[in-house]
Order: structure tokens, then sequence, then C-alpha cells
């Protein structure tokens, strides 16, 4: 399907919408995204006219429902290249997998161990990491970063060792856009034989990954990040760790018999999946994931890149502007600040003039700490943004600046 930005905003409903008396400019998609009408009629037609309980039921709208969701999980397997649908957990979204995937770890880590992060990660990356170091006595460490915001690989490769259970790396840097180059990570850390789990969450509404062909352990990602609703994700693991990993949590869905004495679990991929499930938001995943697919991942990210080079080249006129995050291979998000004020009062103005941007430390603390700055304005594009957009933008900071200095 050849690119129509016009055609592809009209699918956004919000785009049409005000803010403060200006058309609303959206720049805060690596927060969240839009949905598009594709994905809201989806979850219309759910509740109108199949909404069931699914997995228990022999009546029609449970099957109904069931079938539905497990064709969805079908499409995200297709769409991921797992090697099974089995494989493809649905969760609340990348927290909740990252977290699934640190209490499981309890039962093989023990004292002396070593995990890997990397000094660019989410906050939600970091914290159950060092809550499973705390339960089982295993090390963090932490690959470092440079000036540019790009991970030190030969450090990385100093850490590995028979020690190292694990590695967990972001695909895409949320808070700079650096894109990392997760291939080379996973191929040096089975090497040890260290399992590896990638936050796909800043990537998927980007890039399709190939997890076959990346061979990585487990991934995780949220839908409302890839035009979704929110409140669903998926834990995607490799078979063997599927079979491994000790349940998360009991309940309904993830039992194959309860008697007091004994109660043995599900298979794979109900065993990690305890209680009703967000139906309809599974269902609307592979809606939004048929969406981003006839949109074409070729066309966002040469339209993304677009975007991307404009608005970096632009912004870089204003005296006194730096942006955060300069390595060669960056997904569309600008993260910056101008001399002397603080990136809170930029997003404050800017909001006045109907732009979304985020300012703060985008839950990515340490990042702040290495560039010794409270936080960053962090613009991030979407494929339904427009270089129109880029100048509403790059104007509207230039006004911000001169009102503040
Ligand atoms: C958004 C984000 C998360 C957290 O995702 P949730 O949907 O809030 O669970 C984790 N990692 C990265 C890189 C993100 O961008």
């Amino acid at each position: 399907m050849p690119f129509n930005i016009q055609k592809i905003r009209k699918d956004f409903p919000i785009l049409k919408r005000k803010v403060n008396g200006y058309p609303l400019v959206y720049l805060d998609n690596a927060a969240t995204s839009q949905k598009p009408q594709q994905v809201i009629d989806c979850i219309v037609d759910y509740y109108s006219n199949y909404n069931a309980n699914i997995h228990r039921g022999v009546h029609t709208l449970s099957q109904e429902a069931t079938d539905a969701y497990e064709i969805s999980r079908q499409k995200i397997q297709k769409h991921f290249n797992a090697k099974n649908p089995f494989e493809i957990i649905f969760t609340s979204g990348t927290t909740h997998g990252i977290n699934l995937v640190a209490q499981g770890f309890s039962e093989f880590l023990k004292e002396g161990d070593e995990i890997i992060v990397s000094a660019m990660e989410h906050h939600s990356n970091i914290v159950p990491w060092q809550m499973l170091c705390e339960r089982t006595g295993a090390i963090l460490n932490v690959i470092p970063m440079s000036e540019q915001g790009i991970l030190v690989f030969s450090e990385y490769e100093k850490m590995l060792s028979e020690k190292t259970k694990l590695v967990f790396v972001n695909h895409i840097s949320n808070a700079l856009g650096t894109i990392n180059p997760i291939k080379k990570i996973i191929e040096k850390a089975h090497e040890v034989d260290a399992a590896v789990l990638i936050d796909g969450a800043q990537s998927c509404s980007h890039i399709k990954p190939d997890l076959q062909a990346l061979d990585v352990d487990f991934y995780v990602t949220s839908a409302h990040k890839m035009c979704g609703p929110t409140g669903v994700g998926i834990l995607y693991m490799k078979e063997k760790w599927g079979n491994k990993l000790p349940p998360y949590q009991g309940g309904g869905e993830m039992i194959a018999e309860v008697t007091f004495e004994k109660t043995t679990y599900a298979g794979l991929p109900h065993k990690f999946e305890a209680g009703t499930p967000n139906i309809c938001g599974g269902i609307a995943f592979g809606a939004a994931i048929d969406y981003l697919n006839e949109v074409g991942f070729q066309n966002i990210e040469k339209h993304e890149n677009e975007l991307l080079a404009y608005a970096t080249s632009e912004l870089l006129k204003i005296e006194g502007l730096k942006i955060y995050g300069t390595g060669p291979d960056k997904t569309s998000v600008v993260s910056f600040n101008i001399e002397g004020i603080h990136p809170y009062d930029i997003g404050t103005i800017v909001d006045k003039m109907g732009i979304a941007v985020r300012t703060g430390h985008h839950c990515a603390q340490p990042i702040m700490d290495f560039y010794k700055i409270p936080g960053t304005v962090r613009a991030s594009f979407a494929f339904y943004n427009t270089i129109e957009e880029v100048d509403i933008l790059v104007n509207a900071v230039k006004k911000a600046k001169m009102m503040l200095s």
C-alpha cells in the first residue's frame, strides 16, 4: 500500500481535536500511541456483540470470544515470528511480563550469580531485577553508555562470565531513541549460557522483530505503544523456558486439576495466564497489528526517519539547544534541553499551543543522572505525524525560549 499520510490521519479520530484552541499536535508517542478507528471499532464490536468469558463456556458467545482471542494470539505469533502460538503469553503489559520472568528466576538463582542490565533502562526494567537480587543474593551489573547514548559493547563483553545467568536490555531506549544491537547482545550472552530478555516496549511500533532469527529467550511489549489498547501486552518465551519457569500467579485458567492435596498446572500458555484476562484487549491487540501491517513497517520506518532527520536539524538551529541520544541508530525520539531553561517550563508553554510533548525523566532517572540534568523535553514521533507538525513544534519551542530567557 502506498503511504498516504492524509488518509492515515483520518483513521485517528483524536487527531481532529483541538487543545487550548489549537489543533492537537501529538508528540508523546513514546508514552502511548493514539488508536485508529479500526481498533476502536474492534473494541465496540466485542462489547456490543460477543462479550463473554473465554475457555470455559460451551455457549456460542463464549466460543466466539475464545476463537477471537486465540486467533489474535496466532496473529501476534506470526507477526513476531514466534515458533508456536503457546509461546505468546498475554500479560497486562511490559511491566507485568518483566515481573513474571523476574519472579520465575527466583528459583534458579543463587548467591553470587550475576544479572546484567543496561544503563539506559526504563524503571520497570530496573526495579524487578533489584528485587530479584535482594531475594537471591545475585549481583546486578550495569552496561555503561557513552556520551552519545550508546552502550559500550566492550564493557558488556568484559562483564560476561559463567556466573552470568540473565541479561536484560531494552531494544530501543524510550528516553534517547537509541536502537541497541540486540542480536549481538543475545549472541554474546548465549556463549556463556545466559538467558536474555529484551524489552520491546519502545520498538514494536517502529520495527517488526523476528524472534526466531534473534534467538531471544524472552521478549516483552505493550499493545498501547503500538496503536492497541492499554492493559494488555505479551511476554514471548521460548518453549523450553515456558516449561521450566514456575507459574507466576495461582487462580482460574492456569490449572489442570485442583484438589486440596495437590494442584497440577495447565500447559502453555495457560500456566501463566491465571484469572480472566483482558479478553477485549487481547482481541484489539490483534486488530492493531493488522492495522500496522496494512500501513506497512517499511513505510512507517521511512516516514519516521524523515521526521527524525528534519526535527533534529531544525531543532539544532535553536541556539543553546542540546539533543541527548545522538547515536547513528535511533528511532524518532528527540530528547532535548535549552541551556538555562527547565524542561517543564518548555512543556507547559508548548501545551498552551496544543502540542503534547513529555517532560521529565521519562522513567529513566539513571540516564538523567548520567547527563547531570533534571530531565529533558521529549518529542516522539509516530507515522501519523507530519513535517508541518515538526515546524509547529520548532516554532513553539523558539517562542518558549524567547518567553523564558
Ligand atoms: C513504556 C515502556 C515500558 C513500560 O511499559 P508498560 O506498558 O507501562 O508496562 C517499559 N520499557 C520501555 C522501554 C518503555 O518504553
